[in-house]
């Protein structure tokens, strides 16, 4: 088992702070996702633990040895690249084996270690092809392989099912996971894709702007997002949000308006949140957290998705508000049929006008 600790990681180029004291610790056999928007910072904080980056100032430790200045052959990771970044000349055998011959490993010892990775990777029947006589997929098995031969510490993926169609991609998901749990390493996973976060990850870090934002499991950040920011990255369909004000608030009770429909809002035992009357608030509603109400609002649907295990339906609500709602089980809607709904109290999630998410007792669970 490794351990791998960063402290206030701060990476600049020239004048531009990328990275601002992120600090992480993994422990074990972790699968890590590091997810976020385009430009929040994953592919250079992943760079920086290769060592492909330079870090201004912080620390970087494996296994309670500083590696933030050693180069990247001597650091116990090794890195998988979206491009897979194979030498087209060579076999895919000699793809695998080219670090350990570059650092003299003997013929004998380079040979066992590429054939036990090619049966792990199934790669066994293609070991003398070339790269362009193979697939998407199999390439991508090939660039594993060379991780593999290495015995890392620690696995870097930096988006590496993105070059991949989707069908692909949900099959090479798999193998990486069932890959990562027989390495017994820790594996780091960048991707944009909250997808393959939520299905992958034991941790996930959510990033923005060069900051991290939230880590935790996938359940624990769809369950309780810090903010409407992590609230609105995970999760399909996303996280409808609307305006709300605060109508009253007593004990651990909070009333607030929903475009003119009143919800109740249970706040959590130990809350030390303190709202004034007329406070302006932004409630969050996942697209299974709706409950028809012939009180609640009035809204009209504007197209229903048949999935078939389950209906999506979009829904147009007052002041020019668009939600999403999903059912499981098929339903048939006339086109713009009228809709009641109200926000399920026991699902709602409600936010500061700072984005910051307020302490709302929720129920989870096989309901959901
Ligand atoms: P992500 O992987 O989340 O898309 P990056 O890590 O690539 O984001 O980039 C984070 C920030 O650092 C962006 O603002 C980007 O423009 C900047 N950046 C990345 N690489 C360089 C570089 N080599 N020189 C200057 N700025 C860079």
């Amino acid at each position: 088992m490794s351990n791998l600790e960063i402290n206030s990681l701060v990476k600049h180029y020239g004048k531009h702070e990328a990275l601002h004291g992120l600090s992480l610790d993994v422990s074990g056999n972790e699968f890590v996702v590091f997810v976020g928007p385009s430009g929040c910072g994953k592919s250079t904080f992943l760079r920086t633990i290769a060592g492909l980056e330079d870090i201004t100032s912080g620390s970087i430790s494996i296994d309670g040895e500083p590696i933030n200045d050693l180069e990247p052959d001597q650091r116990g990771v090794a890195m998988v690249f979206q491009n897979y970044a194979l030498y087209p000349h060579m076999s895919v055998a000699q793809n695998m084996g080219f670090a350990l011959r570059m650092a003299g490993v003997p013929k004998d010892k380079i040979k066992e270690k590429v054939d036990a990775a090619a049966k792990v990777l199934k790669l066994e029947p293609y070991l003398e092809r070339r790269p362009a006589d193979l697939s998407g997929g199999q390439r991508q098995r090939v660039a594993i392989g060379r991780a593999i031969v290495r015995d890392p510490k620690v696995f870097l993926f930096d988006e590496p099912l993105s070059n991949l169609d989707a069908d692909l991609r949900a099959h090479m998901r798999l193998e990486v996971i069932k890959l990562h749990r027989q390495q017994k390493a820790i594996s780091i996973y960048v991707t944009h894709d909250q997808v393959e976060a939520m299905t992958m990850a034991d941790k996930i870090v959510v990033m923005r702007d060069g900051y991290i934002e939230q880590i935790g499991s996938p359940l624990e950040l769809y369950n309780e997002p810090i903010n409407q920011f992590v609230a609105g990255f995970l999760g399909t369909p996303k996280m409808n949000f609307l305006p709300a004000m605060v109508k009253a608030t007593e004990g651990d009770k909070l009333a607030v308006s929903v475009l003119g429909t009143n919800v109740e809002a249970q706040l959590k035992p130990d809350h030390n949140l303190s709202v004034n009357i007329g406070d302006n608030l932004t409630v969050g509603v996942r697209a299974n957290g709706w409950v028809q109400d012939e009180n609640g609002i009035k809204g009209g649907l504007v197209h229903a998705e048949q999935l078939g295990s389950e209906t999506v339906m979009f829904v147009a609500l007052p002041q020019d508000n668009q939600v999403t709602l999903v059912r499981p089980g098929q339903h048939q809607f006339e086109p713009s049929e009228n809709l009641s709904i109200s926000p399920d109290p026991s699902k709602l999630h409600l936010f500061d006008s700072e984005g910051n998410s307020l302490p709302v007792q929720r129920v989870y669970g096989a309901s959901q």
